[in-house]
Parts: C-alpha cells; structure tokens; sequence
C-alpha cells in the first residue's frame, strides 16, 4: 500500500514517523501489535464517541449478522436510521444513505448543480470535503500534511469552477460572490473546522453564508461529516440555528461501520433518480449491518446525551496542559464544543487556515511524541481536531493529566 495505509493522515508523515498497527480497542484504550496501550483522542476521526468496543452496539451488529449482512434491496433499518437522524437534525426533510463522508459531499455538489442549474462553487481554504474532485482545492489536512495545494489529477478545468476563500472572512467571501456573478451553484462549509485543527465558524460568518446564497439563488451546504452527532445531536446548524439547504453526514452515523448520508429541503432532494433527473446510487448504500451499527450508536447518544460532559472531559486535560505550558512560556490555545476539541501552539486561537500554518510546528511534533511515548494517542498533525469519548472516565482523565505533565516537562 502506498506509504503503507489506506489512508494518509495514518503513515504519521507530518511528525516523520511510522504508522502504528492496531489490532484491537475498548473504550478509551487501543492496543497496538506490539501490546503497547494507548489512551485514544482519535476515536476512528469521530465515530467511537460512546468509546470502543461498545456492548449496545456490538449486540445490535451481531443480532443483524444473523439475519444476513446485505439485500441489495430497501430495508425497514434504512428508514429507522433516517428517521432518527431526521428527528435531529430537521433541516434534513429528506435524506438518503451512502458508504462515506466522500460519498455525500460529492451527491451534495451534484444535486446543487443539478438543482440550480449553475456551475460554481465556494469553499473554504482548509475545509475538507472529502476526496471529491471538485473539492480538493485547498482542502486541509490530509492534503495540507503533505503540502500539495491541490491534487494532480484535478483536471485544471475542473478546479476552475471551485472558487476557494478565507474561513471567517465575510470581505472576502463578498468580493468573490461578485466575481462569481449568477453562475454560483452552492457554498459548501464545515459549520464547525475540523479539518485545519479544530476552529468553530463566528456566528456572523455563517450567517452571512444564509444571507448570500438566499440572496443568489444558491445552496448552502453544510458538511457536517465530521460535526454532526460529535459536537451536538443536532450537529453545528442547531448549534449557530441556521438552516442549510442540504447537509452532508457520515463518521458518527455509522457507529464505527463505513457510513454517510446527505439530505435537505425536499424540493431538492426529490430531484434524484428515481423521482428526479439527477442521478446517484450505491450497492451497498444503507447496508443492513452499518444501519444496524448506526441506529444503536445514535439512540444511545439521544437517551444519554453526553454533550456537555464531553465538553468538560476535554477542556479539563487541555486547561490543564495550557497552565503548564504556559509556565514554561510556551504559547498555547485550545478550545472544545462537545466530543470535539482542539490545541494550538498559538497565543491566540486561530481564525482559519492561514492562522494555523503560523502555529508552532516544532513543538507540536515534540509534544505530540513525548505525549506518545508515555501512551497518549493524540492526531498526527496539527491541521487535525482531536476527539474524546464517554469511556474516557475520571481515571482514564487523571492518568491522561499525569502522563501529560511528565511530556511537558521534558519539553
Ligand atoms: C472525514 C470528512 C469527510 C470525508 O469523509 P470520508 O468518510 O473520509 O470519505 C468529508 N467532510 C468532512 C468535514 C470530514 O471530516
């Protein structure tokens, strides 16, 4: 495999490392192949919000493995998922399943084009949507790690029609819807940055995202991948109460099973096939064992909503660490909205993306392997956000406050 993973952000390539090779996790520990433990702030980039393993939804996997593991054919599972995302998240009047984040951005694009029958694009530098051509223009991340602004392979016309502006930068984003003109199909936004570190949207900036696609006869898209049922059940647009016209999910909702879903207004949505001209399919899409994954995860997010002591566990063990850090004079930021949070080596939080280049990466490679090698798994970048769980208790809290004091002072 190229440099050894199926995906890149795991090869450790921006702290000049090596992958490591897990072969199991329970709650809040990984085990690597050599029986090292780690306690984890990747969770799976999201979907192990209820911690490894969890029993509701290994029962809910196996019960479903009994009765067979794919149809090709509708199932009475795939309603109870979308009714239960829908109950959620309502701007979703319609929605339907795919197999990746990547998946429902790239149907989202489609539709938005599809629909208002315009070509051009916004997006935000830093941003990430997902490996779709259209969208690897300044897309963070994984691409950012690897210092390729855009992907060879994105034919140059192609990118041409994706027009990529500053995050929270409402001149800016003025300036090129004017340059734009009528041909502007859809904005496309994670609500709340996940991808660049982690920096929520300002309330203002998306606003005004409302205010001009209403303005222009374009969609608003919310790719709310990373965000949604990981910072609130609603995802950010509860959060900010801004209705999107359609919203990418995936991560979370396939409690830890490879899944995504996108939808919106039904005057949209009903333009795919089979009602609409618009087309878009998938084999596997709605499979019986990820739904099965998927139900169980968010009901048991809805019957114990763990938002605001999510939200505490981390900036607890961030606090924490700034105080230390700060005494030894380095500077250092953080914040956290629900399962999600995020640090920079920055006296000030950074605002977008450019603000996070400027962010120390020498101490974040030193601090990010002092961390570790004492056992604390932490995301591989600095354009990464880091996620917690419900299994990360008071004692996987304090062991992980003790582990990090000792990697700072070898700082
Ligand atoms: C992870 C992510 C994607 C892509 O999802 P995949 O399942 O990796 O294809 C898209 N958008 C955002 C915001 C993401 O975080």
């Amino acid at each position: 495999m190229p440099g050894g993973v199926n995906s890149p952000v795991r090869a450790f390539k921006n702290v000049n490392g090596k992958p490591i090779f897990f072969k199991s996790a329970k709650g809040p520990i990984l085990v690597d192949e050599d029986e090292n433990q780690y306690i984890d702030f990747i969770g799976s980039w999201g979907p192990m919000i209820l911690g490894h393993s969890n029993p509701i939804i290994l029962e809910a996997i196996k019960a479903q493995l009994e009765l067979g593991t794919s149809y090709g054919a509708p199932t009475s599972l795939e309603n109870k998922l979308a009714s239960i995302i829908k109950s959620q998240v309502p701007s979703m009047e319609k929605l339907r399943m795919v197999n990746s984040g990547t998946e429902a951005t790239m149907s989202c694009i489609r539709l938005a084009r599809g629909f208002t029958g315009k070509n051009k694009i916004i997006k935000f530098s830093g941003c990430y949507h997902g490996h779709v051509d259209s969208l690897l223009v300044k897309a963070g991340s994984g691409v950012s790690t690897f210092g390729l602004p855009d992907s060879p392979g994105v034919p140059k016309e192609l990118a041409a029609l994706t027009y990529s502006c500053p995050y929270n930068n409402i001149e800016a984003l003025s300036d090129i819807i004017n340059e734009i003109g009528d041909d502007l199909a859809a904005i496309i936004v994670e609500p709340i940055a996940g991808n660049m570190g982690f920096i929520p949207g300002e309330p203002q900036f998306l606003n005004s995202l409302r205010e001009f696609c209403d303005k222009h006869g374009s969609l608003l898209i919310f790719d709310e991948v990373m965000s949604g049922f990981r910072v609130g059940l609603g995802g950010a647009q509860a959060i900010y109460k801004i209705q999107p016209d359609l919203t990418a999910l995936g991560k979370v909702i396939g409690g830890g099973l490879p899944v995504g879903a996108f939808g919106g207004k039904q005057s949209v949505m009903d333009q795919l096939a089979p009602l609409g001209p618009i087309y878009q399919a998938g084999t596997l899409s709605g499979n019986p064992l990820a739904m099965s994954a998927g139900i169980a995860l968010i009901e048991t997010l809805i019957q114990t909503n763990p938002f605001d002591e999510l939200e505490k566990a981390s900036s607890e063990i961030m606090t924490y660490a700034k105080n230390l850090l700060n005494e030894k004079g380095i500077p250092f930021s953080t914040s956290s909205i629900g399962g999600m949070f995020g640090f920079f080596f920055a006296e000030d939080l950074p605002k977008n993306f450019e603000d996070v280049v400027k962010s120390s990466d020498k101490i974040f490679k030193k601090f990010f392997y002092a961390a570790l090698d004492r056992g604390i798994y932490f995301a591989p970048s600095k354009y990464e956000a880091g996620f917690i769980s419900s299994t990360h208790d008071r004692s996987i809290l304090d062991l992980t406050k003790n582990k990090i004091e000792k990697a700072i002072k070898e700082l």
